[in-house]
């Protein structure tokens, strides 16, 4: 769902530089071959995670739920040079169309696949990070919060994807199915939670940045 009517979509798209050839060829591989391609960041969503990553300058970057590898590719572009991102998906079928871009991008030394359930993953994990990106089960966002937060340094950044889930954390508890009540959860977790300050960015299906004081 398009929180903004189509002309405005539109509008904001053609005023916001366009993705690379290499992530556009990827977006249209993705919506051509892939399952549910729509869980692809895309241009604009894209753009903003390049741009928060140049801000941000990160080091060590983790993400959670690499599908065809569009967002690793995106945060990549604001590496230090010698910056490295670590990025975990559960789907050992995807890893085929991920190798092959990474191939071909300029990033394939700082970005390291990790393919099994991210649970199990990221304890294993000997690194502190600048950034970690929550994009993979909804109903784990708050399992993956507890389990990244120490390792995120202070003045680090959290940031989770989905988090207005096509509008239905406005639904009444009782009408929530699974994934909307996890997502209200992790939102009213972060709120509360006075170790950090955050902004929820009513980008694409909401992108909720956080940051660790
Ligand atoms: N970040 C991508 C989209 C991620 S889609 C982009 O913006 O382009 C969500 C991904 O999370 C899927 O590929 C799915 O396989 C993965 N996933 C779901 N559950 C997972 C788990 N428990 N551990 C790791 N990855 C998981
Ligand atoms: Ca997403």
């Amino acid at each position: 769902m398009d929180f903004l009517d189509e002309k405005l979509t539109s509008y904001v798209e053609t005023h916001t530089k366009p993705e690379s050839g290499l992530l556009q060829q990827l977006n249209r591989e993705t919506w051509a071959k892939v399952l549910m391609p729509r869980m692809l960041s895309g241009h604009l969503q894209g753009r903003v995670l390049s741009m928060f990553c140049k801000m941000i300058q990160p080091d060590r970057i983790l993400e959670i739920g690499t599908y065809t590898g569009y967002s690793a590719l995106c945060m990549a572009e604001g590496l230090t040079p010698d910056g490295k991102l670590y990025t975990i998906d559960i789907n050992e079928e995807l890893e085929e169309i991920v190798q092959r871009y990474l191939k071909q991008s300029p990033y394939r030394e700082k970005i390291i696949t990790l393919t099994g359930n991210a649970t199990s993953i990221i304890p294993g994990l000997n690194e502190t990070f600048d950034l970690v990106f929550i994009d993979a089960d909804k109903e784990n966002y708050s399992n993956y919060y507890d389990l990244v937060f120490e390792k995120v340094k202070h003045g680090g950044y959290i940031i989770a994807d989905n988090v207005l889930w096509s509008g239905n954390v406005l639904k009444k508890k009782s009408e929530m199915d699974e994934e909307t009540q996890a997502i209200d959860s992790f939102n009213k977790k972060v709120i509360n939670d006075n170790r950090v300050e955050n902004v929820l960015f009513p980008v694409r299906d909401g992108l909720m940045v956080i940051r660790k004081i």
